[in-house]
């Protein structure tokens, strides 16, 4: 059979466990899988480390003009890192100083700009998937197949606080539940294309789904895309 090449576009809240499950689905369908969340984080901790007064868009357009952001495998961790002008920085950033920001610098103009026309550039090959917060409205609205991801509120900080507190230790689930309902506020109300369900996706609720039944539900889906578009699995 043919081989037909998609674009798998997933958006939703914080903590929604989208990249794993993107991760996953990319590597079953042999699809390359983006973090666009990376990008964001990665310019927020340029920003940070060289201080940025990202309220003035010149000094923001010329911050942007010294930033190259690439993904690379990683064989060990079996995962693509990102690369910040050729450092690897994937383990700096989901520290909670670029938490704490990377919603107010995602809401910028020229910041939102500049991401979005790397990702439609990746997707030009097809046989991706993408995560994030408007992959099915603004980066790929033509995807082939769209997922809103939503999981309870408390489940989704408990399942965060699990993943700092291996690293930090010292984190409280006060700090992680207010990190991650200020993101969601931002990330829903800003003006430059805000998180919101595209009309055509499907909504996945995993609050009470397994990692495997997660993927099986996914996995069906894409099998029952138009024959015309199914990838072979
Ligand atoms: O996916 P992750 O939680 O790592 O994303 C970090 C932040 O980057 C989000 O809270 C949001 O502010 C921003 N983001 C975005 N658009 C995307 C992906 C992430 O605005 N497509």
């Amino acid at each position: 059979m043919q081989q037909h090449k998609i674009i798998i576009a997933i958006d939703g809240f914080s903590s929604c466990g989208k990249s794993t499950m993107a991760r996953e689905l990319a590597k079953k369908l042999g699809y390359s899988y983006i973090d666009s969340g990376a990008m964001y984080r990665a310019i927020t901790l340029y920003f940070l480390r060289n201080q940025v007064d990202y309220s003035d868009p010149v000094k923001v357009m010329e911050a942007l003009a010294n930033i190259n952001l690439t993904f690379e495998f990683n064989e060990e961790e079996q995962r693509s890192n990102i690369y910040l002008n050729d450092e690897d920085v994937e383990s700096y950033i989901r520290d909670m100083i670029v938490s704490e920001k990377v919603s107010e610098v995602a809401a910028i103009k020229q910041v939102r700009a500049f991401a979005v026309g790397q990702q439609k550039q990746m997707g030009k090959k097809k046989a991706i998937v993408m995560d994030g917060r408007d992959i099915g409205t603004a980066v790929f609205p033509h995807a082939e197949l769209k997922i809103f991801m939503t999981a309870d509120p408390e489940v989704r900080v408990m399942r965060r606080f699990k993943e700092l507190y291996a690293t930090n230790p010292h984190i409280s689930m006060d700090e992680v539940r207010h990190n991650l309902e200020l993101r969601d506020y931002i990330d829903s109300n800003r003006e430059e294309s805000p998180l919101r369900r595209a009309e055509d996706a499907r909504i996945l609720d995993n609050t009470a789904l397994t990692r495997e039944e997660q993927l099986k539900l996914v996995v069906d889906w894409v099998k029952n895309l138009s024959p015309k578009m199914e990838p072979s699995i």
